[in-house]
């Protein structure tokens, strides 16, 4: 708010500083010539006063005025004719107003003649005024430093001694105040006349000046704020000045800043046409690497198929399509380790079909191959859920019941037996009964191994294969 009160334009501060120097200057001038005219003039006037006093003192030089020195005399023809001579000077001279003569007396100054008609000064009638002018008018020509008032007026008054001094007698001649006023008047008027046409013509002179120079500032100001890339700067008046200087300057920086906006512009379009090639390439790139990827992961996931088939395969028996000897032992491995663990115990079922050999042998291998299919049916059908089969040899299989007491394992076995024996295989025109043998034992945590556990089933079965086959023997231990 402040700095907002307190700006000056430039134009303001120029138009001051020039009109302050202007009137300065035509001041110092004009007071100058102004005194040297009133010089000139009361010189003139005192020149003039000195003149005519001197004339009239020759005029007046043969005459004897000793004998006036009272009124009376006046009647004295001396006296007459001395007047009428200072009237016909005064006459013929209008700005003068009065003329007289005067003696110096032991009690002062004392008048003689005087032109005046209406209140002459008597002869001997003596001057109340103490005027150092007058006095020396009865030794040189004098006049008054300044205008002097007594009873008859205001008046510039210039003296002479009459005879050259040889005598106590001068002129004196009065001009009127007025007319001295007048005159100065005159020449005041024309100085303040001067003066005001001084300060006019410095205002216009100023104004220009400052107008003019700040309009090319502001030429330049709207150079600078309005300038458009690629578009011609406002033209400027060329007066081979600084401001032009400053001008072609800005014009030359206009340029070069144009210059360097056109090369970065440049330099954006490639780095904008690189990085859009960038990002092409890049999502080229991506979408390659996409399809690889998709690609490796349809190939993982084949080959985790293949994988897990093949582990498939090589857990299953051909065959039957049952787990073979390998997954069996497997995960007869993994239950013992958990019975050691402290899970409940499981029972193992061998079962070896009876006379197989014969079969093949009478009915061909293929039919061998039926009945290892429809006994395995037999099997799977009649064990629990949670029971696993498996193919263990040639024409031998193993069932592991999980959390089966060796009661329980029996009664299963018993099932199992029962159930093949009352089933036959189709054989052609014929058919062919089945029978297994079974032998059962139990996992004992902590007192044996799985083979251990194994070894006792083969046994039982043996034992079930001398006892005559299509029977169950439970591990002797167990059962014991
Ligand atoms: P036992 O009652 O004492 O068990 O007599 P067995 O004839 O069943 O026993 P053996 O061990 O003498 O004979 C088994 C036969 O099983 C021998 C073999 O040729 C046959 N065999 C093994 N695997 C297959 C197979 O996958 N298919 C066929 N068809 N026969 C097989
Ligand atoms: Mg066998
Ligand atoms: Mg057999």
């Amino acid at each position: 708010m402040l700095s907002d009160v307190m700006r000056i334009t430039i134009q303001t501060k120029l138009f001051f500083s020039h009109f302050a120097a202007i009137i300065l200057v035509s001041g110092s001038v004009g007071t100058y010539f102004y005194q040297s005219a009133i010089d000139n003039l009361t010189q003139a006037l005192r020149s003039r006063l000195q003149n005519s006093a001197a004339l009239v003192s020759q005029g007046l030089g043969g005459i004897n005025l000793d004998s006036i020195s009272q009124p009376e005399h006046r009647a004295l023809a001396v006296y007459q004719k001395g007047v009428a001579l200072l009237r016909e000077f005064v006459k013929a001279n209008p700005d003068i107003a009065f003329i007289y003569v005067m003696r110096k007396t032991p009690q002062g100054v004392a008048f003689v003649l005087d032109s005046d008609t209406d209140d002459p000064a008597l002869p001997g009638e003596l001057y109340p005024h103490h005027v150092p002018a007058l006095l020396e008018g009865f030794i040189r020509a004098s006049v008054d430093e300044e205008i002097t008032q007594d009873r008859w007026g205001s008046f510039l008054s210039g003296y002479s001694p009459l005879d050259a001094g040889k005598r106590d007698y001068l002129v004196g001649i009065d001009m009127y105040a007025d007319e001295v006023e007048s005159k100065l008047k005159e020449i005041r008027i024309a100085g303040m006349l001067s003066l005001a046409l001084s300060l006019i013509l410095a205002m216009i002179f100023s104004r220009y000046l400052s107008a003019n120079f700040t309009q090319r500032i502001v030429v330049l100001k709207n150079r600078f704020a309005t300038i458009v890339p690629g578009e011609a700067a406002e033209p400027m008046a060329d007066r081979g000045d600084e401001l032009n200087l400053l001008a072609q300057s800005f014009d030359q920086m206009a340029t070069r800043l144009e210059n360097n906006r056109q090369e970065i512009e440049l330099n954006q379009r490639e780095l904008r046409k690189a990085h859009d090639e960038l990002e092409q390439r890049v999502k080229g790139r991506t979408s390659e690497l996409l399809l690889a990827n998709e690609k490796l992961h349809e190939e993982i996931a084949e080959r985790k198929r293949i994988e897990e088939k093949l582990e498939e395969i090589s857990r299953i028996d051909y065959l039957t399509g049952i787990l073979n000897r390998r997954a069996m032992t497997q995960l007869l491995e993994e239950m013992s380790k958990e019975i050691s663990n402290g899970a409940e115990s499981f029972c193992i079922i061998l079962v070896d079909l009876d006379h197989f050999k014969q079969i093949n042998d009478s009915f061909g291998h293929d039919v061998g191959d039926q009945t290892l299919k429809h006994a395995v049916e037999r099997l799977r059908h009649g064990i629990r859920e949670t029971d696993l089969l498996g193919r263990w040899g040639g024409e031998e299989f193993l069932i592991m019941s999980p959390c089966t007491s060796l009661e329980e394992a029996q009664s299963l076995a018993e099932r199992l037996c029962s159930s093949l024996a009352g089933s036959r295989v189709e054989a052609g025109s014929d058919s062919v009964a089945v029978t297994g043998s079974f032998g059962v034992s139990r996992f004992n945590p902590g007192r044996d191994n799985l083979d251990d556990c194994l070894k006792r089933a083969d046994d039982a079965l043996y034992q079930a294969k001398s006892q005559g086959r299509n029977r169950i023997v439970v591990d002797g231990i167990e059962t014991a």
